[in-house]
């Protein structure tokens, strides 16, 4: 059959196919420690799913909603969003969305058109290049160095008359970095003198360790500018990745457009997920516990597993990460003592060899790191930390 261009340009979520061969090897029953997906490892908190069951006894999950979400719900993520950021947003400046990804594509589509350009700093999430690309625009990464944080000076260099936008993703997936309040500044003025639009992807927000805090651009400012974007979702915070709740808040103008286009591509997020998206927003003080206690589960494996793994031979983390769930080791060094070519074969052995499954730092735009997921529990994170140690041990 024919297969469009656009079709054979887009490759597979580098993360998801990792996972995807890791269940498989599961399924065959090889005991696969999987660090490959960025998925907390919890159940929907009970007072979720409870509300979810309920909404659905109560007949109201049968139905369409409005393309953007239930009105109440677009209002509970405007006010949760004004209490965190100090803004003023009203309902009309939210749409709903099946999971932050489907935000971030709806916004894509919606401000790029043909061969302008986005500007991504490296590392960047893996999806973000793919859905620049369907989206007729262009990414460009942005070399970061170490610090694994862009500058004004970086942007600049590679900014041309076609840069439409920048994304940035703070707490960062794959590093944990946190750009902080001045680092922020320096980028919003130089974005705003530039006339770049500024999408901020706060999905990990709400997940920052050992006395670290999160400032999102959004916070800059007290009022939405006409060139900011801010993405989020429920997936990470709530552990509900299967409900597939995300939102986009941007002025009422680009949520109306972004609104047209989702009633033509999702028609409507899931409807029972947005009830269950609702109880989360609305947790009383008892139930927000039970986030907490995730939160603080990631922070106790983030505290162990570091040293653990900076500990490896060849393996370098000159920083601790500050936010979401993963490590992402420079492993130069590791390649050298071993004498394994590239990441991705070493990624790969490690993988069949010491079944741990890891992501190639390519599939995030850098060479020679790996993504180690630590959003699985404590006995499964030693135990393939030890598998690593015996990997490297048996090929050094
Ligand atoms: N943004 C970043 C940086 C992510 O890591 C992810 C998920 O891994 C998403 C967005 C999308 O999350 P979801 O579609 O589950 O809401």
């Amino acid at each position: 059959m024919h297969l469009s261009k656009r079709s054979l340009q887009i490759q597979p979520s580098a993360t998801m196919k990792t996972s995807a061969q890791a269940k498989q090897m599961i399924a065959d029953g090889i005991d696969v420690i999987n660090l490959g997906i960025g998925e907390p490892d919890f159940e929907t908190p009970q007072y979720i799913e409870d509300a979810a069951i309920n909404a659905i006894k109560a007949g109201k999950a049968s139905f369409y909603t409005p393309a953007a979400g239930l009105m109440p719900l677009r209002q509970a993520v405007a006010d949760q969003t004004n209490s965190d950021y100090g803004l003023d947003l009203s309902a009309t400046n939210v749409a709903v969305t099946t999971g932050a990804k489907m935000a971030l594509y709806a916004t894509f589509q919606t401000i790029l058109d043909p061969g302008d350009e986005v500007l991504l700093p490296d590392p960047y999430w893996v999806s973000y290049s793919e859905q620049i690309k369907l989206a007729d625009g262009v990414p460009v990464p942005v070399a970061t160095g170490n610090s694994f944080k862009a500058t004004p000076a970086q942007l600049e260099e590679k900014r041309t008359a076609h840069t439409r936008a920048l994304v940035l993703n703070s707490p960062q997936n794959p590093t944990g970095v946190i750009y902080d309040k001045d680092e922020l500044v320096a980028l919003k003025t130089w974005a705003d003198e530039h006339d770049v639009i500024v999408v901020t992807d706060d999905i990990y927000g709400n997940l920052t360790y050992n006395g670290e805090t999160f400032t999102s651009i959004a916070q800059l400012s007290d009022h939405l500018s006409d060139n900011l974007i801010i993405i989020n979702g429920a997936s990470k915070t709530y552990s509900m990745t299967g409900w597939r709740m995300g939102y986009v808040i941007a002025t009422e103008a680009t949520i109306s457009k972004i609104s047209a286009f989702l009633s033509h591509a999702t028609g409507n997020p899931t409807a029972v997920s947005q009830y269950a998206f609702l109880a989360a927003l609305k947790g009383e003080e008892g139930e927000a516990n039970a986030v907490a206690k995730m939160h603080d589960a990631f922070e106790e494996r983030l505290n162990t597993i570091f040293p653990l793994v900076n500990a490896l031979p060849g393996f370098d983390m000159p920083t601790k990460p500050q936010g979401a769930f993963y490590l992402f080791p420079d492993i130069s060094e590791a390649l050298k003592l071993t004498g394994i070519a590239t990441t991705a074969e070493f990624v790969s052995r490690i993988l069949d060899e010491a079944h741990v499954a890891l992501v190639d730092g390519n599939a995030f735009g850098v060479d020679k790191h790996l993504r180690i997921s630590y959003a699985t529990d404590l006995a499964s994170l030693k135990k393939a930390v030890d598998r690593l140690s015996k990997f490297m041990d048996q090929n050094i």
